[in-house]
């Protein structure tokens, strides 16, 4: 078993079976997220005994390097082999505020929407909080800095791998694990009705984003099958509770796709369906793939639809593309390889 699969809960009770003092666990867990050790025995402040129990119980190593490619702007993306071959994506941005990292919650994903790359690889199987917590200090050991965001936007559905992903943030954001603040992690769902409300009553300050990318369901279920059985209304409902619940604003995630939902009378109808709500419009110019035949917005098109959630007094921002040159939309890399 891989050592960050455990909480620090987990670990002190496995080393109270194992009759050695709780408090273990807690310096375990400062060799693990402050010393960032790739190998037990750098642990130079614990009994041998304790190193040996660990070795031969869990291991450290997660992930290997396949490719790693970086772009002009600073974004640096690695595609990792996991220890059944599989291959995933982390995408690190560089932004003004700090270090960001994009990351994969499964490998491929079920939900399918016919625009994006890693929607077509069907799912072969859910990665463990581990797995995904490995991603954010093996990318930082390649970075060299430290992360201080966490997108949860990379391939897979975080709340079709609601158990894990909810270990992964309890590990990530705790202040003797990586300790990034709650605020500083944003998990994005296709809009899992049931695990949206339930998400609600998940007690840190996590940011949530929801991809819309529709105000109807005319178009959203030709851009995601999953809207057949969560439509729009549900989906807004969804928000609304997690709204009340949690007095949290929640983004609102839109790609503009040439002539299918950047229209004018689309923004409009956009600005009334989110009328009133505590949302904010995060607008994203699509990433063409192969897998898909939709294209890019125009940008005069693009800043149309900007201009008209405003008009209406829909907050929104329009996203700079950031490693467009080295294909960092989610999945794109990883289908390259393959
Ligand atoms: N499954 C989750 C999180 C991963 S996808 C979700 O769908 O929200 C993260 C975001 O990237 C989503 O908003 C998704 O719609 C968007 N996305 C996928 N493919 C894209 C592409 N080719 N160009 C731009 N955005 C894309
Ligand atoms: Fe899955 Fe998200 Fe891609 Fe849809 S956009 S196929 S939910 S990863």
């Amino acid at each position: 078993m891989l050592i960050y699969d455990l909480t620090l809960e987990e670990l002190s009770q496995f080393l109270g079976e194992h009759q050695f003092k709780k408090y273990r666990a807690e310096q375990v867990w400062h060799w693990l997220y402050r010393h960032k050790i790739t190998d037990f025995s750098e642990m130079n402040n614990v009994p041998a005994e304790l190193i040996d129990l660990l070795k031969a119980h869990f291991h450290l190593h997660a992930l290997d390097l396949v490719v790693k490619h970086e772009s002009v702007d600073g974004t640096l993306k690695c595609l990792y082999a996991l220890h059944d071959d599989h291959l995933i994506e982390s995408v690190l941005m560089k932004q003004h505020y700090g270090n960001s990292i994009c990351v994969t919650t499964q490998i491929g994903c079920n939900i399918g929407c016919s625009f994006c790359a890693s929607g077509q690889l069907k799912k072969k199987r859910d990665l463990t909080a581990g797995e995904i917590i490995a991603q954010v200090i093996e990318t930082e050991r390649e970075l060299k800095e430290r992360i201080s965001y966490i997108v949860v936007m990379g391939i897979g559905e975080p709340f079709d791998n609601y158990e894990q992903l909810l270990k992964f943030l309890k590990i990530a954001n705790h202040p003797k694990g990586l300790a990034i603040g709650a605020r500083h992690i944003t998990v994005s769902t296709s809009g899992i009705v049931p695990k949206i409300k339930e998400y609600a009553h998940f007690p840190k300050q996590v940011n949530l984003a929801v991809s819309l990318h529709a105000p109807n369901n005319d178009i959203r279920t030709q851009l995601m099958k999953i809207n057949k059985a969560y439509p729009v209304e549900e989906v807004i409902e969804a928000i609304r509770y997690y709204g009340q619940q949690t007095k949290r604003r929640v983004t609102i995630e839109y790609i503009l796709i040439d002539n299918i939902n950047d229209m004018d009378h689309v923004a409009v109808e956009l600005a009334a369906l989110l009328k009133g709500m505590n949302v904010y419009v995060n607008l994203i110019p699509y990433n063409e793939v192969i897998e898909a035949p939709y294209k890019r917005s125009k940008p005069e098109q693009q800043l149309r639809f900007y201009d008209l959630l405003m008009k209406h007094k829909i907050k929104a921002t329009l996203r700079k593309e950031q490693g467009h040159d080295i294909n960092a939309a989610c999945g794109q890399l990883r289908s390259q390889h393959l």
